[in-house]
């Protein structure tokens, strides 16, 4: 092998190594594999990663609705929606959905606004108008899952 191969190939492991670190959830055992976008604002990256896996422990039914539902999940909330998270309804979210979750309030909130989010591509998937206001069943659900992760602590 040619040095500038061998560096090549030592870039590509690094690179490999890294977006297995932060940009996907791999989970064989449940068959949940989760793209997470760069975090473009600084904040820890892994935040989503230690969500995923509170609720994997804490509530695995809620985690197999993000399993299903969520296919990207973006770090890089441009809404205001539940304690920083939002759900874009388009045409794109059919099948396993984007969902944007802001990591900076710390794990548990984390966690609420995955359900959160979670909730509303489950209301979309379930063919329901966006317009029609669904944000209460929404806000059910991560009050549940708060309430649930903080008396499992
Ligand atoms: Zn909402």
């Amino acid at each position: 092998m040619t040095r500038g191969r061998w560096w090549a190939l030592a870039a590509l492991v690094v690179i490999l190594v890294l977006a297995g670190r932060y940009l996907v959830w791999i989970d064989l055992a449940n068959r949940c594999v989760i793209r997470i976008r760069p975090s473009l604002v600084g904040y820890d990256n892994t935040m989503v990663k230690r969500a995923l896996d509170t609720l994997r422990h804490g509530s695995p039914a809620d985690y197999r609705n993000v399993c299903i539902h969520v296919a990207t999940i973006n770090p890089n909330p441009a809404c205001g929606g539940f304690g920083g998270g939002c759900f874009w309804h388009h045409e794109g979210q059919k099948g396993r959905a984007t969902i944007d979750i802001s990591t900076e309030h710390g794990l548990i909130w984390t966690v609420a606004i995955i359900v959160h989010e979670t909730c509303h591509a489950i209301q979309y998937h379930e063919g329901r108008p966006p317009r029609f206001d669904l944000e209460h069943e929404c806000y059910n659900e991560d009050d549940r899952i708060m309430r649930a992760l903080v008396q499992f602590e």
